[in-house]
């Protein structure tokens, strides 16, 4: 954007101011003119009109003197600011009021032709040629028997006219600026409302552009361009949060790679250099085997987080019986739960309940739910999996007399790589990945999960799933 945008407001602007100008010179001042013109025509000819039908009239019938008629004229001369002027139809003047009566040299109006005006009431020029410069002339006829005796002439110099007509103009200019300068108010506006704002916008995406994230964009509008502004800095937060989120997950993982890996590299170390004896490596080399398990995990979790994550997940659901699966994931646990002396035990609504989902899927998250809930439970303890028909939904709930979350802990148990403080002790190779996965998958399948723990007492989680099966409620 640059300086561009306000470049051209002002261009606008200027712009504007030149085109008033030029419309205020040209228009304004022709139609003033115009009009000063013709009411100027006007006025001189009502005068006109009266003089014809009493002081010249009353000359004609002999009834007053020509002085008398002058000074009436010589009056109205400077009352109106023109000459007056009686004549005969020849165009002999008998009296003017700009000059005192000489009967032996009356001045003669060469060619004078009554019919100048045309159909309207007044004549600019030079008036047959008796003035240099132009005249606005306007004449009455006096009539006596239904005779033209003669005409009274009221003549006055245009430039007069002129005159008051630039004074007028002024006026139009003078406002014309006050109305420009008026209306500067709107760039004032522009500027604080519009240009300041985006230029700070302008600046807070550059930084962004540049990864700096974490800049600060305030425009405390209350209209479009705030909240422009407020939807740009909330997608910066949006992406330094997943760009925190990335790194943190990036350190998550190093971290858990390089621990199995420099145990692995130590205890080979050990064995090549004989710190370890040949009679103990099958016990080291199982632990080392242990540990590439959990690497190997750890990678597979990754794996399918990543591709859950990815958009439009595809699900492969079908119908079948969650029953027998629930059945077969505790069957796997047989070899662990002997080792700890504990019992699973199956509460399962009908002989079979079909539902409708990603089976795989499902399986693997009752696979993470009784894995963590053997880890996390204590020795002679019993686990119970439960199902319950609600409104077409199947509760499945995985509950145990374990060490329990801690409340503080309740939320964040689903994200990824969090683990408790109580665990760390007992479980020490869970990844921290497995309930965030199984979030994953519930949420893909449109469904809910949650956990009732209770910190010392054990814990429930609970999922629903749809049943195609209706069955009794
Ligand atoms: P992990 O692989 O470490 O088990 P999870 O994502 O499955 O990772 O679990 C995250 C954390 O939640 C665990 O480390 C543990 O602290 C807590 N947790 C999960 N299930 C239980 C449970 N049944 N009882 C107590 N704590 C649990």
């Amino acid at each position: 954007m640059k300086r561009t945008l306000y470049w051209k407001f002002l261009l606008a602007y200027l712009f504007f101011a030149f085109f008033g100008f030029l419309v205020v010179a040209n228009f304004v001042s022709g139609m003033t003119f115009d009009h000063l013109k013709k009411e100027k025509a006007e006025a001189l000819y009502r005068e006109a009109v009266i003089i014809s039908n009493s002081y010249a009239s009353d000359l004609y019938n002999n009834n007053t003197s020509m002085e008398t008629v002058k000074k009436q004229l010589d009056a109205l001369d400077s009352y109106l600011s023109a000459s007056v002027w009686i004549m005969n139809p020849s165009g002999r003047v008998l009296v003017d009021s700009k000059h005192p009566i000489d009967v032996e040299n009356q001045i003669v109006v060469e060619n004078f032709d009554p019919t100048i005006t045309g159909n309207t009431y007044y004549t600019v020029g030079n008036f047959f040629g008796m003035f240099e410069e132009d005249m606005l002339t306007v004449f009455a006829p006096i009539t006596a028997d239904y005779k033209v005796k003669g005409y009274v002439v009221i003549l006055t110099p245009v430039s007069a006219l002129e005159q008051s007509s630039n004074s007028l103009l002024n006026i139009s200019y003078l406002l014309l600026v006050i109305l420009f300068l008026l209306s500067l108010i709107i760039l004032i506006f522009f500027t604080e409302l519009v240009y300041i704002p985006l230029r700070k916008i302008t600046r807070a995406t550059e930084q962004y552009a540049l990864g700096n994230l974490h800049y600060q964009l305030s425009v405390d509008s209350e209209d479009e361009i705030g909240y422009l502004a407020a939807s740009l800095s909330y997608m910066a937060e949006e992406l330094a949060q997943g760009e925190d989120n990335q790194k943190k997950l990036v350190a998550n993982i190093s971290h858990d790679f390089r621990s199995p890996l420099t145990s692995i590299r130590g205890y080979l170390e050990a064995m090549l250099d004989g710190t370890i004896p040949p009679e103990m490596h099958e016990k080291y080399l199982q632990i080392v085997l242990n540990e590439t398990d959990r690497l190997t995990k750890l990678t597979n979790n990754l794996l399918t987080l990543n591709n859950l994550n990815a958009k439009g997940m595809l699900l492969e659901k079908t119908d079948f019986d969650l029953n027998s699966v629930i059945k077969n994931t505790a069957a796997t646990f047989e070899g662990t739960c002997r080792q700890k002396t504990i019992a699973i035990e199956l509460i399962l609504t009908g002989e079979k309940m079909i539902v409708h989902a990603d089976m795989i899927k499902i399986q693997q998250v009752l696979y993470n739910l009784l894995d963590n809930a053997i880890k996390f439970s204590h020795h002679d303890s019993v686990i119970k999996i439960e199902t319950t028909l609600k409104h077409n939904k199947v509760f499945v709930s995985v509950k145990d007399n374990g060490i329990g979350i801690p409340k503080d802990s309740l939320k964040l148990i689903w994200d990824r790589f969090y683990k408790t403080d109580l665990s760390r002790g007992k479980d020490k190779r869970g990844t921290g990945l497995g309930l965030s996965i199984t979030r994953e998958i519930i949420k893909a399948h449109g469904e809910n999960i949650n956990v009732i723990s209770t910190e010392g007492v054990g814990s429930e989680f609970i999922f629903t799933l749809p049943c195609v099966d209706t069955g009794e409620d």
